[in-house]
């Protein structure tokens, strides 16, 4: 199959959002952990590269970025998707701007637009500003964050001080009157020298609107929330098919295991939820690991009835969580916990378990390296920007649902359980 779309985002987790709402449209999409060391064979009508480059030197993002470029050229893509967090993750030194100009001059474009808008998750952008809920993202809880802290909550001037080529604004006014009228203003703005264009949204019919507009374009920068309708269009216009069989191969055999790493608020509840459903828990002591190693969970692990519900989990109170960073380090405190549970999910995978959910953006990174996993097949959605997904092939096929922060519902575990039993 020869790739139509080609995405590349800045982190993880974030490819694996994008990959979900892509998949949204029924067609195959396939992420990819880092840029493939071998030559592209058998890729996805849509292709999502995950890098780790969001708060890293402009420079090294550059050359990670061009070389995610090359291989989904290499892949046969026509159209391109450049995607970064709603929150627009990034400072005055920061590599959005960059990336964007390095990839516009590599594929020979001299115009693009900048979307990071999210109306679901209450992200959105007005006159260049860009909002999280009622706050402006300066005034949001982005302002304190320690790698990017977002002191600016306009985008046109966050991207001036980022860019060589012009920065320009195509507001909401314009959005509003519909797909003809962006255009047109995108012409305008192009026969005035600027390359780079933010383009308000509010809603999801804005962003509807804005795909309109842009289908044509051969290179758009933007948030999850924009690269869906646009799938949706390239479905449409027939440029991709819809094929979504892939995934339903998967036989829910032996072994599902939750392994989570997060603390995050959502997460915690998740966790007390499963085992108050009558889970099996095992509670990892990072301290306690720290001292005298993890044969205590692996050996739990080996005894277990892998018909039931099993969760291992470091999930703990913020204070708790504390505690244990004070006396190990933080680094090291998340060291230990990420190495362990990629300990336990190797020894499950070795005992044969076949399903494995991980929550903790980190922790999911960790654990995917440990069982040397590189590309994923993304299937059924559990929760908005949290798939099913796929490795290996249909006779050895594992499923992963990975799961960052503060996404699904209380019930999320037992959620994705039951969504891949009516697969
Ligand atoms: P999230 O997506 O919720 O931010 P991450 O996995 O990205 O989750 O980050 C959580 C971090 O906290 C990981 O590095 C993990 O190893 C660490 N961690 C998890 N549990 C504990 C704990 N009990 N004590 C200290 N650190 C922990």
């Amino acid at each position: 199959m020869v790739t139509f779309l080609g995405c590349i985002a800045d982190d993880f987790t974030g490819a694996t959002d994008l990959a979900s709402m892509l998949a949204r449209s029924g067609v195959n999409v396939s992420l990819r952990i880092g840029v493939p060391r071998t030559e592209p064979k058998n890729t996805a009508d849509i292709e999502v590269i995950a890098l780790k480059t969001r708060s890293i030197p402009a420079s090294d993002a550059v050359k990670e970025s061009l070389s995610a470029l090359k291989w989904l050229k290499q892949a046969g893509a026509k159209k391109f998707f450049l995607k970064y967090c709603s929150t627009f993750d990034s400072t005055s030194k920061g590599n959005i701007g960059p990336v964007s100009e390095a990839l516009m001059g590599q594929l020979g474009i001299n115009q693009t637009i900048y979307c990071p808008a999210f109306p679901e998750n209450g992200r959105s952008i007005f006159m260049g500003n860009l909002f999280v809920g009622q706050k402006l993202l300066s005034e949001s809880s982005m302002k304190d964050h320690p790698l990017t802290p977002m002191k600016d909550s306009n985008l046109v001037r966050l991207l001036s001080a980022q860019v060589t080529n012009s920065v320009g604004l195509a507001d909401h006014m314009i959005v509003n009157n519909g797909a003809d009228i962006l255009k047109e203003k995108l012409i305008a703005l192009k026969k005035d020298g600027v390359a780079h264009v933010v383009v308000d949204a509010v809603a999801e019919k804005d962003l509807e609107i804005i795909a309109n507009a842009c289908e044509d374009m051969d290179f758009i920068t933007g948030g999850s929330a924009l690269a869906m309708p646009l799938a949706e269009l390239y479905k449409l216009s027939g440029k991709i098919s819809e094929n979504n069989n892939i995934y339903r191969n998967h036989e829910l055999t032996f072994g599902s295991v939750v392994l989570s790493g997060s603390c995050s608020e959502m997460t915690i509840l998740q966790v007390k939820d499963f085992i108050e459903r009558g889970a099996v828990a095992f509670q990892l002591d990072p301290i306690d690991m720290a001292e005298n190693g993890i044969k205590k969970v692996l050996d739990w692990l080996t005894e277990q009835d892998f018909t039931k519900n099993i969760i291992i989990y470091a999930t703990a109170d913020p204070n708790i969580v504390r505690t244990v960073q004070d006396r190990l380090g933080v680094e090291n405190a998340g060291r230990i916990v990420e190495q362990g549970l990629s300990e336990c999910a190797v020894k499950a995978k070795e005992i044969g378990a076949k399903n494995f959910i991980i929550a903790g953006g980190e922790t999911s990174g960790a654990i995917t390296k440990a069982l040397n996993i590189s590309q994923l097949d993304i299937g059924i959605e559990i929760a908005p920007g949290v798939p099913w997904t796929f490795f290996g092939t249909k006779n050895n096929q594992m499923a992963l649902s990975l799961k960052s922060g503060n996404f699904g519902k209380v019930d999320f575990f037992t959620e994705a359980l039951s969504k891949l039993e009516n697969l």
